[in-house]
């Protein structure tokens, strides 16, 4: 400890103040007004993740979310938190605090300003407002409990708390200040970890096929194929560039590629390069247009259904030429043209890693919390909120609203502890 440390006593203590943390702060302090509650953060200024993300408008949450829309740990559970704080009443809160929400595709909202700074603007009023304590440039690096509680070890200070809640995050984006330390934290007080792999990246394709198709997007359906599982299907925009792939599509389709290689089981991946038609559908098109356009060149079939550059490249591929006319075409060849189109393979080296992901698959699993109050079956008194757990989301805001519900779970938990018998609305 530094010479000049202080110590300080609250009755809750939050590690990491991003998303998760931050909100169970404000719940807590809402619902338990005398109580001292104090944020720790590592960053210089908190919420960086809040304002990098989508793409800087921060897409809060989203009008439909069910357990479908997350992997990871136990569906139940994540059931249950999900239906402790539903879209509306988020929403609601949002609104109580000045940030109004509107609707883009895929029911995303996002503020009406567009601006991610107005999110975490409106959540350090809010939080200043009810007297919560921030302290930025306080990296916990050490927490221990007994039977009079928890000491917290920061760089600037020693802390001692009644109830601690680790909302550190995971390891994407350590730029943030989500450099994964947190987990360690947890371990110390007794948990397990499961393994951790990104979620939510970018992938790194071999070969040279993706070069030239550098800022290409259109519709594809992913497929992750793995020996004894069943395929996983992601649908959306899939974006190719200088290093592979990208786009909602992949994203979405990451954490399920990286999750069959840390379980040692073989991988592969394929895009329906038309949105998920069958081989039988397309076929049939291609026979429409061979009768109604004979001379047409194959080349040009191809390009009504995907981007030309694209056409071009799968028949260089292929070894067909491209000037072929429609009627020409063999049996054999418009059979070998359809299954390109619909699996074509990604030969997949490695994601771009936590530098670039969104999120990290993986973490405390929820056999090691009590499921209706996320807190420590192995620590009592310790809590988790946010992407710490063994939880993440698809895009388009789940992992936001998993931040939301878990901190109000966690903050009515400590609540009903505190006073046993009072119901909370957040
Ligand atoms: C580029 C990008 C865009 C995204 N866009 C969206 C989106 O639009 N919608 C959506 O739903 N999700 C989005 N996400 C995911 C979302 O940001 C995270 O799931 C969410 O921020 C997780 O919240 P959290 O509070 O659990 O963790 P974090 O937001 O990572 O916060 C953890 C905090 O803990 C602090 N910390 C870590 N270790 C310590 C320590 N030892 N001591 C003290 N403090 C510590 C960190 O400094 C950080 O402030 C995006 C992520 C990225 C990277």
């Amino acid at each position: 400890m530094d010479e000049g440390a202080i110590t300080n006593a609250a009755d809750i203590v939050i590690v990491g103040g991003g998303a998760a943390g931050l909100a169970t702060a404000i719940f807590a302090k809402r619902l338990m007004p005398s109580r001292a509650v104090v944020v720790l953060d590592g960053a210089k200024k908190l919420g960086a993740k809040i304002l990098v993300s989508g793409g800087g408008r921060c897409n809060v949450t989203n009008c439909v979310v069910t357990p479908t829309d997350y992997f990871g740990g136990n569906p139940n559970v994540i059931k249950r938190v999900l239906a402790a704080l539903p879209v509306a009443r988020t929403v609601e809160f949002f609104r109580e605090i000045g940030v109004e929400l509107y609707e883009e595709e895929h029911g995303k909202l996002f503020p009406t300003t567009d601006k991610a700074r107005t999110v975490l603007e409106a959540m350090m009023r809010e939080a200043s407002r009810l007297g919560v304590r921030i302290l930025p440039e306080h990296r916990v690096t050490a927490l221990s409990h007994d039977a009079t509680g928890f000491q917290i070890n920061t760089e600037a200070a020693t802390l001692s708390a009644g109830s601690v809640v680790l909302a550190t995050g995971g390891r994407s984006l350590p730029k943030t200040g989500s450099d994964g330390s947190g987990y360690a934290l947890a371990q110390a007080l007794g948990h397990t970890l499961m393994p951790l792999t990104p979620a939510l990246v970018a992938l790194v394709l071999d070969g040279g096929f993706h070069v030239p198709l550098s800022g290409i997007s259109h519709e594809v359906e992913l497929t992750v194929a793995s020996a004894g599982t069943k395929p996983i299907r992601a649908d959306g925009v899939l974006l190719w560039t200088h290093f592979g792939i990208s786009g909602p599509a992949t994203l979405d389709i990451s954490r399920h590629w990286h999750r069959a290689r840390i379980e040692k089981r073989d991988v592969a991946l394929f895009a329906n390069l038309l949105g998920g038609k069958d081989a039988a559908t397309v076929e049939a098109e291609l026979l429409v247009i061979a009768s109604s356009h004979p001379r047409m060149q194959l080349a040009n079939a191809l390009a009504k259904l995907i981007p030309s550059r694209l056409a071009d490249s799968i028949l260089s591929v292929l070894g067909v030429s491209g000037a072929t006319a429609m009627a020409h075409l063999s049996k054999e060849v418009r059979r070998k043209v359809v299954k390109a189109l619909v699996r074509w393979p990604l030969p997949v080296r490695d994601s771009r890693g936590y530098t670039h992901a969104e999120v990290t698959a993986g973490g405390v699993p929820f056999v090691e919390v009590d499921t209706r109050t996320l807190g420590s079956r192995k620590c009592p008194g310790l809590h988790f909120t946010g992407e710490i757990l063994d939880v993440d989301g698809r895009i388009g805001g789940f992992n936001f609203q998993w931040a939301w519900a878990s901190a109000w779970v966690v903050a009515t938990a400590m609540a009903r502890i505190a006073k046993p018998n009072k119901p909370a609305t957040p």
